[in-house]
Parts: C-alpha cells; sequence; structure tokens
C-alpha cells in the first residue's frame, strides 16, 4: 500500500491554502447537505432542458466555501440553506465537540474544524453572531470562535486572518448598534459601511497589530454544564433513552445525590448515563461557585463581558 505523505499539501500559510482546509470544506459540503442542495440544482437543470442541448453548459458548483461556487447564485443558495438551520445545526455539533471530553478527538478538540466551519460561514456572509455559542462562555459563534482561534493548529498568517474576520464582525455590531463600552470606545465611527460577514483577506484600513482587542483564550479546559451535555428540560427518568416518569415499582424518581438535579428511574438508568453525567455532575456549592468565579474555572480573558 502507498503511504501518505506526513503533510498534506500545502499551497500557502492562510486559510484555505492547504489541502487540510480544502479536505474540511469537503466534509462539510457532505454532512451540511451543500452536495444534496446541488445536486438537485443540477438535477432541476438538466430536466429544464432538453437532453442532448446541455453540451457546454458547466454543472452547477455549490459550497460552504463561497469562492468554491460556480456563481453569485449559487453562493446565494448556500447562504440561504445555511441561515434556514444548517449552519446553526453544526455551529452547536462544533461546540459540543470542542467541549466534550468524552468524546476527544484531534480534528475537533482543537478547533480547526470549528474555525474553518465559521470562516466558511463568513465567505457566504452568513452572521454567526446570532448563533449561540457555548452558553456559559460565549454570546455566540463567533465569540466561540474568538475564544479559541488563538491556540487552533493554524499557522500565524491563517491566524492573522481570522484575527481580522472576527474583528470585523465586531466592527459590523458596533454599526448595527450592538456594542458595549469597550467596543464603542475601540470603534467609534469605524463600523460604516462594514455590515454583515466578510470575506477572508478582506484588507483592513487599520493595522491589526494596533488593536488586540479580541481576548486570548489561555486554557479552553472548561465545565459543561447539564445542557451542554443535552440533558433537556424534561422531568422523566434522565437515563438516555428511557424517560420515565416514575420507578420500576411506582413513586418517585430517584435523583442524583451528589448534584440533586437530574432524576433517574433506576440505578441501571443511572449507571448508563454516568459517562455523560460525570461531566456536568457537581455539588450546588460548586456550581454556586462556578458561576461566581468563572475565572477560576475556565481561565479565559473574554472580550465581551455583559
Ligand atoms: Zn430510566
Ligand atoms: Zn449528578
Amino acid at each position: 500500500m502507498a503511504s501518505l505523505p506526513e503533510t498534506p499539501p500545502a499551497w500557502g500559510e492562510g486559510l484555505f491554502e492547504n489541502e487540510n482546509d480544502l479536505e474540511v470544506i469537503r466534509y462539510l459540503d457532505r454532512e451540511m447537505g451543500v452536495n444534496d442542495l446541488e445536486h438537485k440544482a443540477n438535477t432541476a437543470t438538466a430536466t429544464g432542458r432538453e437532453k442532448g442541448t446541455n453540451d457546454g453548459v458547466a454543472a452547477l458548483r455549490y459550497s460552504v466555501y463561497a469562492p468554491s461556487c460556480s456563481n453569485k447564485d449559487a453562493a446565494e443558495a448556500v447562504k440561504k440553506h445555511l441561515d434556514a438551520g444548517a449552519l446553526k445545526l453544526m455551529c452547536t455539533k462544533m461546540v459540543a465537540c470542542y467541549f466534550n471530553p468524552l468524546k476527544p478527538s484531534d480534528y475537533t478538540c482543537h478547533g480547526h474544524l470549528a474555525i474553518i466551519l465559521g470562516a466558511c460561514a463568513m465567505t457566504l456572509g452568513c452572521k454567526l453572531d446570532g448563533i449561540p455559542g457555548y452558553k456559559m462562555f460565549f454570546g455566540s459563534y463567533s465569540s466561540f470562535l474568538g475564544g479559541i482561534y488563538e491556540p487552533a493548529p493554524l499557522m500565524d498568517k491563517a491566524k492573522g486572518q481570522m484575527h481580522k474576520a472576527l474583528y470585523e464582525v465586531m466592527i459590523a455590531r458596533v454599526a448595527a448598534g450592538i456594542t458595549t463600552p469597550l467596543h464603542k470606545e475601540k470603534f467609534a465611527g469605524n463600523g460604516q459601511g462594514m455590515m454583515g460577514g466578510l470575506p477572508i483577506g478582506y484588507k483592513s484600513a487599520r493595522d491589526s497589530a494596533k488593536a488586540p482587542l479580541v481576548g486570548m483564550a489561555m486554557s479552553m479546559v472548561g465545565p459543561c454544564d447539564k445542557e451542554d451535555m443535552g440533558y433537556g428540560g424534561h422531568a422523566g427518568c434522565a437515563g438516555q433513552g428511557c424517560g420515565r416518569g416514575q420507578v420500576v415499582n411506582g413513586g418517585g424518581l430517584l435523583q442524583c445525590g451528589k448534584c440533586g438535579e437530574v432524576k433517574y428511574c433506576s440505578r441501571e438508568c443511572q449507571k448508563k448515563d454516568w459517562r455523560r453525567h460525570k461531566v456536568c455532575c457537581r455539588t450546588p456549592e460548586d456550581t454556586t461557585e462556578m458561576k461566581e468565579e468563572r475565572a477560576k474555572w475556565m481561565n479565559m480573558f473574554y472580550y465581551d463581558p455583559k
């Protein structure tokens, strides 16, 4: 068997200039239903014409990475698809993967995939600000990216691009009136005409070195809470796939002795769920302390304190 090269080919040091990034784009196109969308569009085009007269008509190309789309309309169609829910769903998965110590993966844990997703969405002009991020610490997916891109496995140039991109999102926020005193102070009057997402590689008139405003993640070991681990608000047994309303021989559900927040119908359900539950099971004292002393629990500076 032929062996693969140790490092995938790269033709530049920026985002989307190496095979790794393109691989992620292919993955996202597949997972987010963009390939299906493309297939449908091409089928519609083909059936709308007489067979045999299609020669010379290039097939439409859809991708989450706007420059890979065959034309503006294709990019617009992908954007619409993403805005209709596909982006939100994938962002949620990314954030959950990133913080889920039960499913370690080099790919997701180090944030590369999460960053490429965000960068692709920005090339299409999708807004990341409206998409909830890891809710305990990030208001939105863009702020999540702001927290993770620095330690991510990216070349310096790519990090610079990410910095700019996220920075532009903040400018757009200011232009839209979504601001904090910090932003107002730093960006007063600079947000004109820069709405929405922006193409990667956008050249800011401002020297980014002069505006080091995105707080850098010092450590991304953060505590997950119940919602992060997928516990809904339902009243039944929290055992996955169970949901019973009472213990097997009647009577009320048994509650977790440590956190007192999660209930089970049986010891079996509790045991089966422990792998998931242990991640977010903490005493009420710990929960209070965690909320009051974020910094201690998650050593991170965050640029958008409310
Ligand atoms: Zn159960
Ligand atoms: Zn518990």
